[in-house]
């Protein structure tokens, strides 16, 4: 098999021959057909997430078909295709897992950070924590639902908590980052009659047309005042800043919710942005419920992901681009 490995943080991945793997007992082989680019990986690849398994194969979005199962693993079947998240795998016995939360295992396992993902041909994985995954669209549109989708998902989730216990309905939501993930879940979002406000870099014009062709009432650089006040925002860009102004846009009573794994600093501010009960809460990876649930929507929410195709040994290009925001939706690394 080939794969794109970090050695070191803030080096270029390389490209390195490995012997084919066998699965053990539980897990699956799988021959890769497209691996999503998140940004996730960028901090992977930068040093910012503490103690990488190194050297390690980044990409935690894949798509791919069983190609030899483990012993105890027969659920799935050979050449069924099947997608692997970040979650790779939990303890199953620690009170975060036995209470609903395995987001939060103090022992799990992630993919392309502390176990091998998916810039590669090939990629192992516990067969537990994939998911068989209908023939909906190509494999590369499927990949980056499988972590901007997700991870999309249950941020949205917890920006519509307030809704879910019975509160009003969420009616106007931002989202601040127009990348994959926000790509992905305005269509949600749009498709249950939400009013979307799209955020993007201060004069990226383009990012704001993409916004509005998907479904966004209004789009604007994140330094701008919405024109209804929010009930609700999700921050998926790692910028710190971003938490004050969104607390600004979100009515008495809203959340804003930072969905990345990584963001700088965050300023300090006065009180009265946090007063009349505003929250402000993170999203830490995701469930296997997450999963199942989301992708179950896709089909009815006709979601449809936007890529940029790139290969395997240009997954440095693809990081780069991704660095550099010029990326419209989503760059996926094909084998
Ligand atoms: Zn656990
Ligand atoms: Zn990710």
């Amino acid at each position: 098999m080939r794969a794109m490995v970090l050695e070191r943080p803030r080096t270029p991945l390389v490209m390195r021959e490995r012997p084919e793997r066998v699965p053990a007992a539980g897990e699956i082989l799988i021959e890769i057909a497209a691996c999503g680019v998140c940004r996730t990986d960028l901090h992977v690849v930068d040093g910012e997430l503490p103690n990488p398994n190194l050297p390690i194969v980044p990409g935690h979005e894949i798509v791919g078909r069983v190609a030899a199962i483990g012993a105890g693993a027969a659920e799935l079947a050979l050449g069924e295709r099947v997608g692997i998240p970040w979650l790779g795998s939990t303890c199953g016995v620690c009170g975060y897992c036995l209470s609903g939360r395995e987001n939060l295992c103090d022992r799990a396992l992630f993919t392309g950070y502390t176990r091998d993902g998916g810039y590669a041909t090939h990629a192992l994985a516990d067969a537990r924590y994939c998911f068989p995954l209908p023939q909906l669209q190509d494999d590369a549109e499927v990949a980056p639902l499988l972590c901007a989708g997700l991870i999309g998902w249950r941020s949205y989730r917890m920006a519509t908590a307030e809704e879910l216990a019975g509160a009003a309905r969420l009616e106007a939501l931002g989202l601040y980052g127009f990348g994959a993930a926000a790509h992905i879940l305005v269509q949600v979002a749009a498709w249950q009659g939400r009013r979307v406000y799209a955020f993007t870099r201060v004069g990226d014009e383009a990012a704001q047309v993409f916004a509005k062709s998907l479904g966004a009432v209004w789009a604007g650089g994140s330094d701008e005042v919405p024109p209804e006040p929010l009930d609700a925002a999700i921050i998926f860009a790692p910028v710190g800043p971003l938490v004050p102004l969104a607390l600004k846009a979100v009515k008495k009573g809203g959340r804003v919710v930072c969905g990345g794994i990584h963001m700088s600093d965050i300023p300090s501010f006065p009180y009265r942005l946090l007063w009349e009960e505003r929250h402000i809460v993170s999203v830490a990876n995701l469930t296997r419920a997450d999963a199942r649930e989301f992708l179950a929507l896709v089909p009815q929410a006709g979601v449809k992901s936007e890529v940029r195709r790139y290969p395997l040994a240009a997954a440095n290009d693809a990081l780069a681009d991704l660095r550099a925001g010029r990326l419209q939706g989503a760059a996926v690394l094909i084998p």
